[in-house]
């Protein structure tokens, strides 16, 4: 388990595991602000449709990060997050820039082993979970909050990659890019009632009292859902860069900024 790794070029500025860097015919990244078209509270690297930032800017950011992973905007299918643990399996070539389950409920995971297609998801605190395995050229992106985290998104998203594909968790990467950390995630009852819950005993650990609040390890929780569902501690990468608490110049967050805020994306893809 190691940190991610801070890779630039001219503006750019991104992200990159150590585990996922190891296969040249995977790309990916976990973008920051750095290295985008837009403006104003969404300077400058934003992927975030339901501000008021304009769609020109935000295809042309698309286009840049997408270029980064072997492709341009018309190869990005990007999830509709909505905190659910819809799964979508992409199939088919990506022709032209697509939201994945447009319209319906939402959806907060991709899974593909089409080379070409470039999977996106999105966080600004959530994490952001990528999924690889290299024997079956499968990979995966995974959007989980709290709630996500609660349905178990994650441990689903793997399940469907050996279901669709044959994949093996013993053979699997994972890696939990930026995202709020245990000092920053302070809240109500509800968060670890839902961890209960979801998880019994195992998560009491994780989550300790702060006055009349609760701060949760969401890393951590996740790293122990990872490990029960078969994923080898030593292929799990886990970052500890908060966007809450990390460098402001490089993260936006929803925690610290409410709706005044851009949004991140990571994208991964397999190239021919
Ligand atoms: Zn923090």
């Amino acid at each position: 388990m190691s940190e991610l790794r801070r890779q630039q070029n001219g503006d750019l500025i991104w992200f990159t595991s150590p585990q996922l860097s190891v296969y040249p015919r995977l790309k990916h990244a976990y973008f920051t602000r750095k290295g985008g078209v837009s403006s104003g509270i969404y300077e400058s690297l934003n992927f975030r449709f339901t501000g008021t930032d304009s769609r020109d800017n935000l295809l042309q950011n698309y286009d840049i990060a997408a270029r980064l992973v072997g492709g341009d905007v018309n190869h990005v299918i990007r999830t509709t997050q909505r905190h659910t643990d819809n799964i979508v399996t992409v199939s088919q070539p990506v022709t032209a820039f697509t939201n994945a389950g447009d319209g319906e409920a939402g959806v907060d995971a991709l899974i593909t082993n089409v080379p070409g297609a470039v999977l996106t998801g999105f966080y600004a605190d959530c994490q952001l979970v990528m999924l690889y395995d290299h024997r079956h050229r499968a990979c995966g992106v995974v959007h989980a909050g709290w709630r996500g985290i609660a349905q178990e998104i994650v441990r689903k998203t793997i399940e469907k990659m050996r279901d669709t594909y044959g994949c093996d968790p013993r053979e699997m990467i994972a890696v939990v890019g930026p995202s709020i950390c245990r000092s920053c995630f302070v809240t109500d009852d509800d968060v670890p009632d839902a961890m209960r819950d979801a998880f019994g005993g195992m998560v009491q650990e994780y989550m300790y009292r702060q006055d009349d609040k609760w701060c949760v390890d969401l890393k951590n929780i996740t790293y122990a859902m990872l490990l029960r569902a078969d994923i080898p501690a030593i292929n799990i990468d886990i970052s500890n860069y908060c966007p809450c608490c990390g460098d402001k110049t490089l993260w936006w967050s929803h925690r610290r900024l409410g709706e005044n805020r851009g949004v991140h994306a990571g994208m991964i893809c397999l190239t021919e």
